[in-house]
């Protein structure tokens, strides 16, 4: 078995080895706890959940280990707490919550670890006094700042010339930096902000920069390198090129993460999505229309890496391939891929053509096969049929309804005319009605 996962540090897509099979390390970054996380934000945690599941049926459940930090400390955050008169503690806790619960109801497993920003100020002050003290970092009016011109590499994840760099870093140009581009590890805290002692002799309190909890809450939970480093493709400048500058400065190693995954953009109906265009969705806006395995398969019919547009359509789509699946698909199977989608996800989790060759078993002898691949993606028959029954409650058919439907579909067998009838019986179903012939005749149910 080969799998085969892009890098955006080399841009090419290379035969993923791990650094060890019998622990094979993951980070991903997680969300900042403020508010709901929207539907973009679901994107990475859907995508790298199911590189999860893959790196588990490969080495071994217990051979994988994926940690997803929560940032609980930022601007933002402050500002929710101040605002709604909570303490930062209850805003964050109540949030990530919340996160919890949409995830988990998109069929996502929980990552191994979920490390918390506040929970490894120690670590971050160790890699600060580490970076300074090798001439790496320098502290200027009670900051701690990156000297982006000690590392002679740095901005080779995001290659990205080096006037747009700086122009790039001008948006926060402050005078006690040495050169533009140079970057926050640490600053103090105002009256009011979340406060800790200061690392390299600063006597005032302060608090970290974005950048240094993700070097430091991998390298507490996963090591000075690791295997894969994922997240969005916003992250990549400067984020993650920053992550790769701390680590690899202070640990003095070539690489931070043999493997950079970025998965693409989403859009919502062709636009990008902001609140002010009216369009900015909540997963849990969504989970309150759909179930979440729709909103997971409708995810999964794009590949990773490709933007997405984030429609109706493609929510409607993915229901009906969904129950199409469920309908054929034996009651109970290992949790296990067939063979034909193992091998789409191994080539860079292609899974537009993992579910094609879903639909491609939807056969008698695919039942069992299917019935595995959907448990290994963790589609789960009773959310969705849950949801249709709610549906057809809702939509209150009228019984006379159903049963003129069910005379004109026995009216079309007894004339051998077997399309008609499967077009009632799915129209039916459609509604969530179930159909079960016998020798008596035809009863139905609300599906289940
Ligand atoms: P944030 O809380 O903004 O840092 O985002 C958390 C994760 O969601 C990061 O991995 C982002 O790259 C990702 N993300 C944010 N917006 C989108 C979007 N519109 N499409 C896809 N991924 C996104
Ligand atoms: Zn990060």
């Amino acid at each position: 078995m080969e799998l085969k996962l892009y890098d955006t540090l080399t841009r090419e897509k290379r035969v993923f080895r791990p650094l060890d099979p019998a622990n094979v390390r993951m980070y991903v970054c997680g969300p900042t706890v403020y508010d709901f996380a929207h539907i973009g934000n679901a994107r990475p945690v859907i995508v790298f959940d199911v590189l999860y599941r893959l790196l588990r049926h490969i080495y071994g459940a217990k051979q994988v280990t994926y940690v997803r930090n929560i940032t609980d400390v930022d601007d933002k955050i402050n500002a929710r707490a101040a605002e709604q008169g909570i303490s930062i503690r209850d805003l964050t806790e109540s949030t990530y919550a919340n996160f919890k619960a949409d995830v988990a109801a998109l069929g996502c497993l929980p990552p191994d670890v979920e490390p918390r920003a506040t929970e490894h100020i120690g670590e971050m002050k160790t890699l600060i006094e580490r970076l300074v003290a090798s001439g790496h970092a320098y502290v200027a009016e009670e900051h701690v700042l990156f000297s982006v011109p000690s590392m002679p590499d740095y901005g080779k994840l995001s290659k990205r010339p080096l006037d747009e760099m700086i122009a790039g870093a001008r948006v926060d140009v402050a005078p006690y930096k040495r050169h533009d581009q140079d970057f926050v590890l640490w600053k103090p805290s105002k009256e009011g902000e979340p406060a800790w002692p200061s690392p390299a002799g600063i006597a005032t309190p302060g608090r970290p920069g974005w950048h240094i909890e993700c070097s430091a809450m991998s390298w507490k939970h996963l090591g000075e390198t690791f295997d894969i480093h994922g997240g969005g493709i916003d992250l990549v400048f400067p984020h993650h090129e920053n992550e790769i500058a701390q680590s690899r400065c202070a640990f003095h190693t070539p690489v931070m993460a043999n493997f950079w995954m970025h998965n693409g953009f989403l859009q919502v109906e062709g636009e990008k999505m902001s609140k002010s265009l009216g369009n900015f969705v909540t997963i849990r806006q969504v989970l309150d229309d759909w179930p979440g395995d729709v909103a997971r398969l409708a995810m999964l019919a794009t590949q990773y890496r490709q933007p997405i547009n984030w429609t109706l359509k493609g929510l409607q789509e993915a229901e009906k391939a969904l129950s199409g699946f469920f309908d054929v698909a034996a009651n109970e199977a290992e949790a296990r891929p067939a063979p034909g989608v193992l091998d789409a996800l191994l080539d860079d989790l292609n899974t537009p053509r993992a579910i094609a060759e879903m639909h491609a078993l939807k056969h008698a002898a695919g039942r069992k096969s299917l019935a595995g691949t959907l448990a290994f993606f963790g589609f789960r028959r009773d959310v969705l049929d849950e949801w249709r029954q709610a549906q057809a409650q809702a939509i209150a058919i009228p019984r006379d309804e159903i049963e003129r439907l069910i005379s004109a579909r026995n009216a079309a067998r007894a004339a051998k005319n077997w399309a008609e009838s499967d077009r009632i019986r799915d129209e039916l179903a459609a509604m969530g009605i179930q159909l079960t012939d016998s020798k008596d005749g035809t009863t139905w149910e609300v599906a289940r």
